[in-house]
């Protein structure tokens, strides 16, 4: 390559890896794979190496992370924020350790730690108390996301000790979660996150704590912010278990290893086991254990001399499309499905992949007979990575959505501002299938014996119309279908029978209205304890309820403003459907204590109690906590920082308490 050829290129890329890192760092949707950024990344680094005159100050390999987003403020981190070397393979190991040697001799040892797949956050404390949580930004300044991390269970409010320190560590996504997640996107019609990283990093990005709440993220803490000898540390692995014993989450799977091959057994283990862990990793980090070592080796700019990340290598494999199923949902989305010749990635065989939309496809080019890569996302999800597209055989057609739905033949539309195409016909037969197959489900209604050939079938044959219809079937009628004998279907009657006497928010919950998932049906329905006062709610009622926000309000007023809706929870009433919560409620009579039938608001930012743990305590004594001030309210819990609630109790003079006091009378 000559010198212009070579300038193109580094131009090239500084501007594709810019625009990578813009949509990874900022956006939290990454528009190719890592690997695909990391070859690219490594090739100009070699480039950069070998004529350093091309090394230009946006470069790239100059930056630590990506760009503090507006909208939070910003905090200035007190040491540098850096990112880590990499290491792709066995011989890169071998140089680190050889250039390690070279440096500290050969008694030393190693910190091998899995590399948790999350973005790297900085805690603050101040005589044990946090004061505030950042994410890394440029690696300079970062984001103010104190609020969404309060939000986060395994963050320590307060430590076992009256400390100030500064912890760093990784927020990560657990696969579960993502994997909920991400299919309540899907049939909301909203965009997917492309691993559980991305959806950590959107969550906590997020200027409504609610959200992050709601998105069950996790931490570990791997390192402390400054000097470990200003707390007697004297490695690495000494300050794991100081952070420990502090109250904060550190990953138990580290090793101490003596040897580069103990590195690589450790890192061996783990390629194998990785599949096992409920939490994503993406490689192995290693580090110089003892601080005096660390020191002699120093730092690069960009990264520690003394550490470095072995990256897994993505598993990919190559099948072919052979054709592409279309499903609706309860929602009425259309989701299309590659179906695959059966092939083996990360341990399972994948025969199916989500293509999630329309513009996936477009973008992807996917035609039914292409060879495609397949992965998993988040090693969970089988996705198709890219079409090979060098191997394309002659004559495909590029795939079309169909512009009538699958099931109803009626003309789907595409709503504003979501990727997916909907069927929009209420009376769709995929669409109350799937509602059906929802209300029996088991976080619904729990109706077992009802699987989806079936309640296809009582469809088919017009025995039920819809959810209210279950409880009209007799013996006889369901007798006649197929495959069902006797025994299967008194089960099926008993089970429908038994469901009748659930509490609220499993009714809540099947019913399917839009965002109200299983944890929403639960606040609303110990809430309002009735289905006609949830019903009859007004929004300013809903919004005060902690937990919910402006979109779940507004799908359950949409809802129950329907004539359909009411007449369909007339008709379960007048089949003896319960419509009541039933949950657990304290007999409160007999309680002897000062929350017994009072009403409390708790405001502003406790820090001894989590809010929803100082809620349950007070509950439980027969309180009752709202979200507003009025003249109903008896006592006022203000924490720091509280604001027009606690302005609000002093003008109608309503008691206030501080949380010190809170805490003394719930030890009572
Ligand atoms: P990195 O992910 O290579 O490694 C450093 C990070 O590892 C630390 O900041 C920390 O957050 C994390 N970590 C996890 N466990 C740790 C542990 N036990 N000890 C120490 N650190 C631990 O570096 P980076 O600078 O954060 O990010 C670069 C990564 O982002 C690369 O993997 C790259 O592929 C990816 N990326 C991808 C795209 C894309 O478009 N796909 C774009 C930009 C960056």
């Amino acid at each position: 390559m000559d010198k212009k050829q070579l300038e193109q290129k580094v131009a090239e890329y500084n501007k594709l890896l810019s625009e990578y890192g813009y949509a990874y760092y900022v956006l939290d949707q990454p528009v190719v794979s890592d690997n695909v950024y990391d070859q690219m990344l490594h090739e100009l680094i070699a480039i950069e190496e070998a004529n350093p005159e091309l090394i230009y100050p946006d470069s790239p390999t100059q930056r630590v992370g990506g760009e503090v987003l507006k909208g939070f403020n910003k905090i200035e981190h007190r040491y540098p924020m850096l990112s880590l070397g990499n290491a792709f393979n066995e011989r890169d190991l071998r140089d680190f350790d050889a250039r390690v040697r070279a440096s500290v001799g050969d008694y030393f040892s190693y910190m091998c730690e899995l590399k948790i797949d999350g973005l790297a956050i900085s805690l603050i404390y101040q005589d044990g108390l946090l004061q505030t949580g950042a994410t890394r930004g440029n690696g300079t300044i970062g984001e103010d996301i104190t609020e969404n991390l309060k939000t986060v269970h395994s963050v320590p409010l307060r430590l076992n000790k009256a400390i100030s320190i500064e912890a760093r560590g990784e927020c990560y996504m657990p696969k579960k979660s993502f994997a909920n997640l991400n299919k309540l996107r899907e049939e909301n019609g909203e965009e997917l996150f492309a691993n559980p990283r991305n959806a950590a990093a959107g969550s906590l990005r997020q200027l409504d704590p609610k959200i992050a709440a709601s998105r069950n993220l996790a931490t570990f803490i791997y390192a402390l912010g400054g000097n470990g000898e200003d707390y007697d540390l004297t490695s690495h692995s000494e300050t794991l278990d100081f952070m420990d014993k502090l109250g904060f989450q550190t990953n138990h799977e580290r090793q101490k290893c003596s040897t580069i091959e103990d590195v690589l057994a450790y890192i061996e283990e783990w390629t194998a086991k990785r599949s096992e862990l409920a939490y994503e990793i993406d490689g192995i980090v290693i580090k110089v254990d003892r601080f005096d070592h660390q020191q002699e080796l120093g730092f690069t700019a960009k990264a520690p001399k003394w550490s470095i990340a072995y990256k897994f290598p993505a598993e990919e494999v190559v099948t072919k499309v052979l054709d592409v199923d279309l499903t609706v949902g309860r929602t009425g989305v259309v989701t299309p499905t590659a179906i695959l010749e059966p092939v083996l990635v990360a341990g399972t065989t994948v025969q199916r992949a989500t293509l999630h939309n329309e513009d996936v496809i477009r973008e992807k080019d996917i035609r039914i007979g292409d060879f495609v890569i397949i992965r998993k996302a988040g090693d969970i999800i089988p996705e198709v990575k890219e079409v090979m597209l060098d191997q394309r055989p002659e004559g495909l057609e590029p795939f079309k959505m169909p512009t009538n739905c699958p099931a109803c033949d009626s003309e789907l539309v595409r709503l504003e501002e979501e990727v997916a195409l909907r069927c929009v016909n209420p009376q769709c037969f995929a669409q109350i299938a799937e509602g059906i197959s929802h209300f029996v489900s088991r976080n619904a209604m729990n109706i077992d014996g009802l699987g989806e050939r079936v309640v296809e079938q009582l469809l088919r044959e017009e025995l039920i119309k819809d959810v209210s219809d279950l409880y009209t079937l007799n013996k006889e009628d369901v007798l006649a279908m197929d495959r069902m004998g006797e025994k299967s279907v008194q089960n099926l009657l008993d089970a429908i029978e038994a469901s009748k006497s659930n509490s609220l928010e499993r009714l809540l919950f099947g019913l399917g209205i839009r965002h109200v998932g299983s944890k929403a049906a639960k606040i609303l329905a110990e809430r309002f304890e009735t289905m006609d006062s949830l019903a009859n709610a007004e929004k300013f009622e809903l919004l005060n309820i902690d937990g919910l926000g402006e979109k779940i309000a507004d799908s359950i007023l949409a809802y129950f403003n329907k004539q359909e809706v009411r007449d369909l929870i007339e008709r379960l009433r007048g089949l003896n459907v319960n419509l009541y919560y039933t949950g657990k409620k304290v007999n409160t009579e007999d309680i002897d204590s000062v929350f017994n039938g009072k009403v409390i608001v708790l405001t502003g930012k406790l820090s001894q109690l989590k809010r929803q743990e100082a809620q349950a305590k007070i509950e439980e004594l027969g309180g009752k906590v709202t979200g507003s001030v009025s003249k109903k309210t008896d006592l006022v819990i203000a924490g720091e920082e509280a604001g027009s609630k606690l302005a609000k109790a002093e003008q109608l003079g309503v008691e206030v308490w501080d949380e010190a006091r809170l805490v003394e009378e719930l030890s009572k």
